[in-house]
């Protein structure tokens, strides 16, 4: 049962997202940027969190550093601090324009990044208004001037903060073969995030390993999203960052300001028109399902 704490901030968000008319994709005539918003909560003193530092290396934060930098003058215990989470799904129509592109992303895919990404910023500094109305201290790690993401040896680039590890550790979803995240509204979002001194109540992650949601882990049924991909990115063997990259922040990023005529970038085909797009593949909620009644 949701606690009274987990209402409010769940509620702040969810309000926030479907009432702004900062949710705007700013066409003619205006169209919200995004769907109802999932929110999930983990504790500070998550040992995921440990795990995400240890796997990406001494640069990358636990919500205590990402707090400390902050406030550097606070005491404060990792588990007297939450990361509260949020998915900001795309709406249907964005994700129907984008599956029917096989090459550059469509328009309103691109200006969910841009400005859409302006409004998930927004959301972030509206989180961390609402809980300093109440004496609570709160930080958005990917807004500290000390935030920042790079080249990794081990994962080629990596970040000090990941909205989508953090998304994970607060029970919102698993990784797929491509590395989006598989929500219960599915894979085509943006994620953010928010830590606060309040000891909330972390929300279940009813999933046991990061790949649970994924069909091509569960039992290889699917590589729609490799098929997806156009230049070969994601493979049986995974994600290549550095050839998507150099598609999505490269070539679409020319196609945009030629075609769209603004400076924005992003590519999204193998978050549409699979399986996972709008929620958890359906053969994968059956399992789920009768592993539960049995
Ligand atoms: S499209 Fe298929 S293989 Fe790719 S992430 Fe989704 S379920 Fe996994
Ligand atoms: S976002 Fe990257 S991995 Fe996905 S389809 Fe585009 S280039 Fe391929």
């Amino acid at each position: 049962m949701a606690t009274e704490a987990q209402d409010w901030l769940s509620n702040l968000i969810r309000d926030f997202v479907l009432t702004s008319p900062l949710n705007s994709l700013r066409r003619e005539p205006d169209e919200k940027a995004w769907d109802e918003p999932l929110v999930g909560f983990s504790s500070g003193a998550d040992p995921l969190y440990k795990d995400f530092k240890d796997a990406v290396g001494e640069d990358h934060w636990t919500p205590l550093e990402a707090f400390s930098l902050k406030f550097p003058g606070t005491v404060v215990r990792p588990e007297n601090l939450t990361v509260i989470s949020w998915i900001l799904p795309h709406r249907q129509t964005t994700k129907d324009d984008t599956s029917k592109e096989n090459f550059y992303p469509s328009l309103r895919w691109v200006q969910a990044r841009f400005p859409g990404e302006e409004f998930n910023n927004s959301l972030r500094r509206y989180v961390v208004e609402e809980l300093n109305k109440k004496g609570i201290l709160s930080v958005v790690p990917l807004h500290l001037p000390e935030w920042s993401w790079g080249k990794s040896v081990k994962y080629v680039y990596s970040s000090k903060w990941s909205e989508r590890h953090a998304a994970y550790a607060s029970g919102l979803g698993t990784f797929g073969l491509c590395d989006g995240l598989i929500t219960n509204k599915g894979k085509a979002h943006r994620a953010g995030s928010v830590i606060a001194n309040i000891a909330v109540p972390a929300t279940a992650r009813p999933y046991a390993d990061h790949r649970a949601y994924c069909l091509f882990f569960f039992d290889k049924s699917c590589t729609a999203c490799g098929k997806r991909c156009p230049v070969g990115a994601v493979t049986e063997k995974g994600h290549d960052k550095l050839k998507c990259w150099d598609h999505a922040g490269g070539t679409c990023a020319r196609y945009v300001k030629e075609n769209f005529g603004f400076d924005g970038y992003g590519c999204g085909l193998c978050q549409t028109g699979v399986p996972c797009a709008s929620g958890i593949p359906r053969k994968i909620l059956q399992h789920l399902e009768k592993a539960q009644a049995g």
